[in-house]
């Protein structure tokens, strides 16, 4: 048997998994801190009480299909050594493999800004996701009761991050701001919403919204974004976060008790522990062939590697980037088993596309970047990330609540689950 040890079961981890388990003589053992692959892309969602965590994150037994050739195990990978590809968990158990693939993921990128990783809210996890549902639902619901508290920061709302989730982030709150705006008369939508007290502010230091994106893109979703009331302020960076404010470059200081973090990412805590020099964003640098040099048997992928494309250029870090790496990751590894030479990787590049919100999204589709903005957009987007989740009952489950969403006018998941969120000290400066 050959034995491959994969630390982290998300789009890479998973799907190189995935691959190996059909061939019976490989045994794959995939370590993760939960016992769940989450899927991202839809975190915001869960933040926004459109979709619950149910519909995002799915068991890694479950996703792995019940294989006899692969064991699971939920447990922290504090240390690695790559020169005998052996991983040490936080419960003190080793796993040592023939091949040892790295998939561990990202984490929030503060930049070193006073403040922001004690006091604002990143959304790179479903625990992050759920968190952040709470303290939003919590400040509206604090202003429903008592309306001084306007006063107090809690309808102003602050993005840190005009990429595909500030943007998502942004538009999912102009909608809300909008539907509260068109239905006052709706007790099941926050009136205060309505006022001219509320405040959804986006920042970026960049000069564009999804800098990714063409111009045109880009303008069409600033607009959109404006036209939903979002105010939105470019070349310009937050200074400073703290507990009941944050302060912007140009010397703005907004009063908010919600500062939500979508300002970058670099490699997850465990970039540290490798023993590897590592490159860009702490993340690995690895060679075509997705190994780490020096290390032929150690491969690193997804997010917490740095892969270049065809051009030389890094990729961005994105699901497909991540998936198909984890899928050539498995070939090269059954090439190595069958004495075959490796294949230096060849990211297929469907496109880009982000939410902005009800009927409006971009999409820029091929390496042809075919461009698409509006409800057509809207519905690729909805189709594409349905079918990107892992599970068929999660694809069907997702429609269903899109479409409760869409025509029925209601959050489906709005619900209060944190308390610690609920527990806001208004004074707190
Ligand atoms: C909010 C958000 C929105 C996004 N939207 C899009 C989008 O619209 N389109 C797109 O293409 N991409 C999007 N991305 C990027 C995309 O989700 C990532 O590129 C992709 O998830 C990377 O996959 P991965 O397998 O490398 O890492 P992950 O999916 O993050 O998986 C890493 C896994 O490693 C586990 N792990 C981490 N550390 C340890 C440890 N020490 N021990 C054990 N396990 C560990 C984690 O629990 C996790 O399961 C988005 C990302 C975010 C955060």
């Amino acid at each position: 048997m050959n034995h491959v040890v994969i630390v982290g079961g998300g789009f890479a981890g998973l799907n190189c998994a995935k691959k190996l388990v059909k061939h019976p003589e490989v045994q794959v053992t995939l370590l993760d801190k939960n016992n769940y692959q989450q899927f991202q892309p839809l975190l915001y969602q869960v933040a926004t009480s459109n979709l619950s965590p149910s519909n995002i994150a799915f068991n890694l037994r479950d996703a792995c299909g019940g294989h006899p050739h692969v064991d699971v195990q939920m447990t922290e990978v504090v240390s690695v050594d790559p020169n005998t590809r052996t991983v040490k968990a936080a419960h003190g158990q080793e796993y040592q493999g023939d091949f040892l693939v790295l998939a561990a993921g990202s984490q929030a990128n503060f930049f070193g800004t006073p403040g922001a990783e004690e006091n604002s809210y990143p959304l790179y996890s479903l625990h992050d996701a759920e968190r952040l549902r709470s303290r939003i639902l919590a400040m509206l619901e604090s202003v429903e009761c008592n309306p001084s508290l306007a006063g107090k920061g809690a309808l102003h709302f602050v993005i840190v991050g005009a990429g595909p989730t500030g943007t998502e982030m942004a538009g999912a709150f102009g909608d809300m701001l909008q539907i509260s705006v068109k239905r006052p008369a709706d007790e099941r939508v926050y009136k205060h919403l309505a006022t001219a007290e509320a405040e959804v502010l986006l920042v970026d230091a960049g000069h564009a919204v999804l800098a990714a994106f063409s111009p045109p893109s880009q303008r069409y979703a600033a607009k959109s974004l404006e036209d939903r009331g979002v105010k939105v302020f470019l070349g310009t960076t937050v200074k400073e976060v703290g507990a009941g404010h944050v302060v912007l470059s140009d010397g703005t200081r907004v009063t908010t008790h919600c500062v939500i973090w979508a300002g970058g990412l670099k490699a997850a805590p465990l970039s540290d522990k490798v023993g590897i020099k590592t490159g860009h964003g702490g993340r690995v640098d690895v060679q075509p062939d997705l190994s780490v040099p020096g290390f032929p048997n150690v491969y690193a992928l997804g997010d917490f590697a740095n892969i270049s494309g065809k051009d030389g250029k890094p990729l961005p870090q994105l699901a497909s980037v991540a998936e198909q790496s984890g899928k050539w990751c498995a070939k090269n590894i059954l090439a190595d088993i069958a004495g075959a030479p490796r294949k230096p990787f060849e990211y297929l590049d469907k496109g880009i596309m982000a939410m902005i919100g009800r009927n409006c999204a971009v999409a820029e589709v091929g390496k042809e970047r075919h461009e698409m903005r509006g409800a057509i957009a809207f519905a690729a987007w909805m189709g594409v990330h349905a079918a990107l989740l892992t599970a068929t009952r999660a694809k069907v489950e997702a429609f269903v609540e899109w479409a409760w969403d869409y025509f029925g006018k209601t959050r489906g998941d709005a619900i209060l689950d944190r308390p610690t969120q609920e527990d806001i000290n208004w004074s707190e400066d």
